[in-house]
């Protein structure tokens, strides 16, 4: 950036060049006075030279040649002597010679006279040596007279002439000596001024800035002592002083800054200190000559280093060999090999070594290369650290409870034989059955034992090259080695089952479970641990849904099944977005006043070509992909819309699958929706089914006290059929209990179902909740379980479900029919036949 230079009238340069511009000016002054006086006075002299004293010089001489020739020419008529007379007339010839000579410079004045009047003045002359000559003495005296008069004039006018130039040199003589002096009054004149202006200003100007010079120079030696303390003179003077004061306070300036910074950088450097020395790790810093820089106490301490050793300047090698004699082992972390610690630092990238020590230490070095040629290696004692990852890495490999490998190590395993191994093997799936059961009822320890125990038998029944797995819960997986045939992977299967079926005892409990087991070969059916994977999966779900306790072998024709899952799986959320679901509502009425007191909602899916599909040939599928939280919130909030326009005493029943339960969003849903549609809380009844309560979650427990919280009503559906336990009754909060219709349909022709159809209404009775059998189909079937006590009935007798659009009527005209004596009495007939 370039800096306009601005004119300073009171910079001190302008004050000095000022001086020294009047002092040239004095100069100049004075050498063109003396030249022009010179140059006056040298004319002058020319002048009277030329015009003074040569004039008077030449009017002298002809003054005298004419005063001569007078004489001669006055002396002329005496003579008597011709030859005097002729020597005369000679001479006044030299003379006139002389004169003419003389009056030829035209420049004179009197040679001009003289020269105009010579030509008067010798004729008159010749005339009176003519006379005289010829003797003619009076004549010659006469003549003389009149060559006097002319001589006289001539002679008068030479002197005038003459006594002019005369005064001319005198007055030129005077302009001399004025010259003279004027310039000696100029040379004193300049002088004086020189003397009393100059000086003291060129004094007062340098007294001035030497003073204040001295004064910065003060202000300098100070902020060189650190003294800051003084102001900076001369700060607000707008010369170059002030400018160099100005520089000065930026010194000063920078130098407060300065000591500033060596103050923060005082204290950082101690934080620095405190800090490395309380690092939990060790910290070394080495420069390109393999000298310590700087090093902290963890580092001396993890290697017990001597003081002098951790000085600064200590060569690498010295500590290196201090430290060699304890290390015993040492392991590269990274892609580049390090044998030794000189590795480490020879080679130019960011390494880490884990070295182990002579006393078990394990510590891991990692050192970074500098730009100079140096480096910094971070030292840290990963002792526990090591020995906590070995445990992960076993922990992570292994199952905890029961020590077999975990599914990780198995797919592992598994892949490794795909890859390297030809002979066929066996992936086995094995799935406990009733495990749950034992957990539930008897409690989470002796579950954990029953697991071990499972693993025992497992280990039991394999071979060493076989491998068991714990996959979780109550799974567990067996890869069956060496020249695997389907027979004898079905043979292994079967022995499985049989071995797991045994009764166990544990804690006291005699408990017996079953297994269900997938088989899936390698390389037939799957030459990947993800192929034989799901292919025992398919093959487990075959089994499970052949009865528990069995065993499948993986066939393509499970896979098809499966992919008809996924296409029914994109089926149904079309069937969602599409709006292809619809409800029927179907009435449940009250024995006591015989009229419709709710009507449970029924989902059906007018599916394009398939026609109408009843629940339950698609609800276990969307409940196995969870689309059956969205098509449940879908159903209860239409449920509650069209319940809306119901007379008031007629309430709507909806089911609620186990996974909405447990999804999280249900008590929310409901909230928005009932507040949504306006239903009465009250009119609302949800109904569940046992599967829900197999887990006993306290989170189903909570969420269904929450429905309850709310003011709506819970069913539990199709009761007796699952694995209902008497005491969930009593943890959970239901208003009504729904007797399954497999009891009712039966009631006529067995014992037990009427049994059970009058111990279910008797129970609800004495908890004081409504019972419903559902599936009444017949009068007799009616008046079964209206013996039997149960409080309401739902069933194809009174109304089968019906569209939306047609309930209103069916709630209108639908009624319990009156039983007439003969079916009063095919009723007790057939309980009499069933008693016998
Ligand atoms: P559910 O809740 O026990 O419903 C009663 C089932 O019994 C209905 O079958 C009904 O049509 C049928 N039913 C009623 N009376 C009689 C009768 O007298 N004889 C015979 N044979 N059957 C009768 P549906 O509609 O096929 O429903 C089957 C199951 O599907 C329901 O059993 C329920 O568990 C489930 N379901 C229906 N709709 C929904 C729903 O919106 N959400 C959920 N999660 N499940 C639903
Ligand atoms: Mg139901
Ligand atoms: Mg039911």
């Amino acid at each position: 950036m370039t800096r306009r230079i601005r004119f300073n009238p009171r910079s001190l340069a302008v004050k000095l060049y000022g001086i020294l511009g009047v002092a040239v000016a004095a100069i100049v002054a004075l050498a063109y006075a003396g030249s022009h006086m010179a140059s006056v006075t040298a004319s002058a002299a020319i002048h009277l030279s030329r015009e003074g004293l040569d004039g008077i010089v030449k009017a002298s001489e002809l003054e005298v040649l004419i005063e001569q020739h007078r004489r001669i020419v006055e002396a002329a008529p005496a003579e008597i002597d011709r030859r005097q007379i002729e020597r005369n007339r000679e001479a006044l010839q030299r003379i006139e010679t002389s004169i003419t000579a003389l009056s030829n410079a035209k420049t004179d004045e009197a040679a001009r006279t003289v020269a105009a009047r010579l030509p008067t003045l010798t004729a008159k002359a010749n005339h009176v040596l003519f006379l005289a000559e010829n003797l003619a003495t009076d004549s010659a005296t006469d003549a003389v007279d009149v060559y006097q008069v002319t001589a006289q004039e001539v002679q008068t006018a030479i002197r005038k002439i003459k006594a002019r130039q005369q005064t001319a040199a005198n007055a030129m003589v005077k302009t001399l000596i004025d010259n003279a002096r004027s310039l000696v009054g100029w040379g004193t004149s300049a002088g004086m001024i020189a003397m009393i202006v100059l000086a003291p200003m060129g004094l007062l100007v340098l007294g001035d800035g030497a003073r204040r010079l001295r004064g910065l120079w003060k202000a300098m030696h100070r902020i060189a002592r650190n003294d800051i303390a003084h102001p900076v003179p001369s700060l607000r003077d707008v010369d170059e002083i002030g400018d160099m004061a100005r520089a000065v306070q930026v010194f000063k300036d920078n130098a407060i800054t300065l000591a500033n910074q060596r103050g923060e950088i005082e204290q950082i450097n101690r934080f620095l200190d405190i800090a490395l020395n309380n690092m939990a790790r060790g910290l070394s810093m080495f420069d390109a000559s393999h000298r310590l820089v700087i090093c902290n106490e963890c580092y001396r301490a993890l290697y017990d280093l001597p003081s002098e050793l951790v000085a600064h300047g200590t060569l690498w090698m010295h500590i290196e060999q201090h430290r060699s004699d304890r290390i015993t082992r040492i392991e590269s972390g990274g892609d580049v090999p390090v044998a030794r610690l000189s590795d480490l630092v020879s080679q130019r990238t960011r390494t880490t070594v884990h070295q182990t020590m002579a006393d078990g230490r394990i510590i891991a070095i990692e050192v970074r290369p500098l730009d100079d040629g140096g480096w910094v290696a971070v030292h840290e004692d990963v002792t526990k650290q090591r020995h906590a990852e070995a445990r992960i890495v076993r922990l992570a490999r292994h199952d905890t409870l029961t020590g077999l490998s975990n599914r990780h190590v198995l797919r592992e395993e598994i892949e490794k034989r795909c890859e390297t191994q030809h002979a066929p093997f066996a992936l086995l799936l094995i799935d406990l059955d009733k495990f749950k059961l034992v957990n539930d009822t008897l409690g989470h320890p002796v579950g954990d034992a029953l697991i071990e125990a499972v693993a025992q038998r497992l280990r039991q029944i394999t071979r060493a090259h076989d491998i068991v797995a714990r996959l979780g819960g109550d799974e567990f997986a067996v890869v069956q080695d060496g020249s695997v045939t389907p027979e004898s992977s079905s043979y292994m299967a079967t022995r499985i089952i049989d071995a797991l079926s045994e009764p166990y005892a544990i804690q006291g409990h005699r408990i017996t479970i079953g297994a269900s087991v997938g088989v899936a070969l390698f390389p037939d059916h799957g030459d990947n641990a993800s192929a034989l994977f799901s292919h025992a999966d398919l093959a487990l779900y075959a089994a499970k849904d052949s009865g528990r306790g069995a065993a499948a072998l993986f066939e393509p024709k499970m896979k098809e099944a499966a992919l008809a899952m996924q296409v029914l799986e994109a089926d149904l959320k079309t069937a969602l977005s599409e709006q292809q679901f619809d409800l029927f509502y179907q009435p449940i009425l009250d024995l006591t006043t015989g009229r419709t007191t709710s009507c449970e909602a029924l989902l059906r899916w007018r599916h394009p070509t398939r026609g109408m599909v009843p629940p339950l040939d698609f609800i276990p599928y969307a409940e196995t992909t969870g689309l059956i939280v969205p098509i449940g919130r879908w159903a209860l909030r239409r449920a509650c819309v069209d319940a809306v326009k119901w007379p008031v005493h007629v309430g709507v029943a909806v089911n609620l699958s186990a996974v909405q339960v447990l999804s999280g969003d249900l008590i929310a849903d409901l909230t928005r929706i009932l507040d949504e549609t306006g239903l009465a809380p009250e009119r609302l009844e949800l109904e569940v089914t046992e599967t829900l309560l197999l887990n006993d979650e306290p989170a189903t427990r909570e969420t269904l006290l929450k429905i309850r919280s709310l003011g709506v009503r819970v069913a539990l559906d199709d009761f007796g059929t699952g694995y209902a336990s008497l005491s969930y009754l009593s943890r959970f909060p239901f208003n009504k209990l729904k007797i399954d219709q497999t009891f009712v349909r039966n009631i006529t022709d067995q014992q037990v179902s009427t049994a059970i159809v009058r111990a279910v209404a008797s129970l609800a009775s004495s908890l004081d909740i409504v019972s419903v059998a559902e599936g009444v189909e017949t009068k007799a079937h009616l008046a079964r379980v209206a013996a039997a006590g149960c409080t309401q009935v739902q069933g194809y007798l009174f109304s089968r479900p019906v569209p939306a659009a047609d309930i209103l009527y069916v709630i209108a005209t639908c009624a319990v029919p009156k039983l007439s004596d003969e079916d009063w009495l095919a009723s007790t007939t057939s309980s009499a036949r069933l008693a016998s």
